[in-house]
C-alpha cells in the first residue's frame, strides 16, 4: 500500500510507548461528575434540572436557550442526584456553568451500558431505513460533537451546504502521547465502520477513506476484515499516511489522501470532503444501535508524572482527582504541567480537578524533563517558523502584528487560517509562545467582530427608531 502525506510537517517524538496497544479500561464508578452545560461550538445551553433532582444515566440535563441549528444537548453521565449547579473551571481555563451529580450510594448502577433501571437512553433507530432528517436529529439529540477537536456539532457537519464526494475517517492521531484513536480502531473497528456507513448514508456519499499514520499499519488487516464483513468493500478503503505532525489535521489529511487543497478561509466541504474522528464515528454508531447519548469517552492518561499510564473510558464530567490511586497514580512531587489534550495542541491547566469533556482526548501529566522551562527570548528572524508551518502562513509576522494590535496585517499573514498545530512554537529557537498568542489573537478578533456587529445593529435600530418618530411627527 502506498503511503501519502502533505507538504512540510515535523517529525516529533511520539512518546506513545507507555499506552500503545494497551486495552481501554473502564474507570471505577466515580462518586460524582461535574458536567459543563456547554461543551460544543455554538449557541449556549441552559440547565433543564435543579439541585435536588434525581437523574438517570443518559437523561438530557441541558439544552439550547433558544432553538437553532448550532445547538447540542448535554446528558447525565451517571445516575444520581443533582447536588449543585455552579460555575467551575473547564479545560479551556474559562469558568462555565456545570451540573454536579453525586452518585447514590456506591453508584453501582452508574455505568450501566444500556437498558438498566437507572438509564434513560433514546430508543434504538435503524439508520439505514429512517429518513435523513430523522438521522440528523438523532445525532443532535444524542449530543454528538467532534471528539477530536473544538466540539463542532456533528449534525451540522453532516449537512454540508456544498457537494461532497469523500468521507474521511480520521484515525491519524498525530499528537504525541495520545493512543485512544488507535484503541478505537483496535477494539471497536466494527463501530467505526458502522459509523462511517451511517455517515455515508446520511450524506449520500459512496466513497470513504479510513486515514491512519503508517505507525498503525499493523491494524490494516483487522479494519479491512470489518469492511468486508460489513459488505462495504469497494466503498470504504484504508489510506496510509506518513507518521508526520500534524497529519491528523483535517486539511493535512485531505491533502494526503485526496490530493485536494482546502482553500484559505474554507472548510473541508470546499474540497468536497467531510472529516470525522474515528471515536466520533463509533459514538454515532452507538447513538443508533443502543440509543446511547455521548456520555462516556475514551482518553489517554499518560506523561512522566503518571505512574499508571493507560487508556481509559470515563463518564463525561469525571475528575481525575476522584479516581482511586490504585487506578490512576500520580507522582505529585514530579508533576510540573497538566495538559488537557496532547502537548502540541492541548491546553495547560492548573489542577486535576477539571472535568473530562466530550472533546478531551487525553490528560498528560508532565515532569520537568518533558516540558520547556526556558524563558522566551527575542526573535532572531531565523525563519524556522515560516519554513515549518504546514499551512504556509507567516507566524513571525502574525506575532509582530498582534503585539502591535495590528489585526489587518495579522489577518493578511494568515491568522484565521492558523490550525493552532503548534509546529511554529515547537521549532522556534527563541521559545516564543507563538501558538498561544495566535489562539488569544483569534479569540480577540472574533470578540471584536461580535462587538462590531452589535454596534452596527444598535446603530441600525437607532436610525430606524429616528425615522419612525420623524414619520409619526409628520403624520
Ligand atoms: S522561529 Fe522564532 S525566532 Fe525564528 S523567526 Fe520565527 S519567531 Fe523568530
Ligand atoms: S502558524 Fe498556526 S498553523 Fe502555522 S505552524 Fe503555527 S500554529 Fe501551526
Amino acid at each position: 500500500m502506498s503511503v501519502s502525506t502533505f507538504k512540510r510537517g515535523l517529525r516529533v517524538p511520539t512518546r506513545k510507548a507507555a499506552t500503545e496497544g494497551k486495552p481501554v479500561e473502564l474507570v471505577p464508578p466515580p462518586k460524582q461528575v461535574v458536567i459543563p452545560i456547554n461543551q460544543h461550538f455554538g449557541a449556549p445551553n441552559q440547565s433543564l434540572v435543579q439541585a435536588g433532582d434525581r437523574v438517570k444515566r443518559g437523561q438530557k440535563i441541558a439544552d439550547a436557550v433558544s432553538p437553532g441549528p448550532m445547538t447540542v444537548p448535554v446528558h447525565a453521565s451517571i445516575a444520581g442526584v443533582v447536588k449543585k449547579i455552579e460555575p467551575r473551571t473547564q479545560s479551556n481555563n474559562s469558568e462555565g456553568i456545570c451540573i454536579i451529580i453525586e452518585a447514590e450510594g456506591e453508584g453501582p448502577a452508574a455505568l450501566v451500558e444500556d437498558g438498566g433501571p437507572d438509564t434513560e437512553f433514546l430508543p434504538p433507530l435503524d439508520p439505514f431505513t429512517c429518513t435523513r432528517e430523522e438521522a440528523l436529529s438523532r445525532i443532535r439529540d444524542a449530543g454528538i460533537v467532534g471528539m477530536g477537536g473544538a466540539g463542532f456539532p456533528c449534525h451540522i457537519k453532516l449537512a454540508p451546504s456544498k457537494p461532497v464526494d469523500v468521507i474521511i475517517a480520521d484515525g491519524a492521531e498525530c499528537e504525541p502521547y495520545l493512543t485512544t484513536d488507535e484503541a478505537a480502531l483496535t477494539e471497536k473497528p466494527h463501530l467505526v465502520v458502522k459509523g462511517l456507513a451511517i455517515v455515508m448514508k446520511i450524506t449520500g456519499v459512496n466513497r470513504a477513506i479510513i486515514g491512519m499514520e503508517d505507525n498503525k499499519a499493523h491494524l490494516i488487516p483487522m479494519i479491512e476484515r470489518e469492511v468486508r464483513l460489513g459488505g462495504y468493500s469497494g466503498d470504504i478503503q484504508v489510506g496510509l499516511c506518513k507518521t508526520l505532525y500534524p497529519q491528523g489535521g483535517e486539511k493535512m489529511l485531505i491533502a494526503a489522501l485526496t490530493g485536494r487543497e482546502v482553500p484559505s478561509g474554507g472548510l473541508p466541504m470546499d474540497a468536497g470532503c467531510i472529516v470525522q474522528n474515528v471515536g466520533t464515528l463509533s459514538a454515532i454508531a452507538e447513538a443508533f444501535t443502543l440509543g446511547k447519548p455521548l456520555i462516556d469517552r475514551d482518553l489517554t492518561v499518560s506523561g512522566g508524572a503518571c505512574k499508571t499510564p493507560k487508556n481509559i473510558r470515563a463518564p463525561i464530567g469525571t475528575l481525575l482527582s476522584d479516581l482511586p490511586p490504585e487506578f490512576i497514580a500520580i507522582d505529585r512531587s514530579a508533576l510540573r504541567k497538566i495538559l488537557f489534550g496532547g502537548p502540541m495542541m492541548g491546553n495547560a491547566v492548573s489542577s486535576i480537578e477539571i472535568p473530562i469533556q466530550k472533546n478531551t482526548s487525553g490528560i498528560i501529566l508532565m515532569t520537568e524533563a518533558e516540558t520547556w522551562t526556558e524563558a522566551e527570548g527575542p526573535c532572531i528572524r531565523c525563519g524556522r517558523c515560516l519554513r515549518n508551518c504546514p499551512m504556509r502562513l507567516s507566524p513571525v509576522i502574525m506575532n509582530y502584528s498582534l503585539e502591535a494590535d495590528d489585526f489587518d496585517t495579522a489577518l493578511t499573514a494568515g491568522l484565521m487560517d492558523c490550525i493552532e498545530c503548534g509546529s511554529c512554537t515547537y521549532m522556534c529557537p527563541a521559545r516564543i509562545k507563538l501558538v498561544q498568542r495566535f489562539r488569544v489573537g483569534k479569540q480577540r478578533f472574533r470578540a471584536r467582530q461580535v462587538l462590531e456587529a452589535e454596534r452596527r445593529k444598535a446603530a441600525e435600530a437607532a436610525s430606524a427608531a429616528k425615522a419612525a418618530s420623524a414619520s409619526a411627527a409628520k403624520g
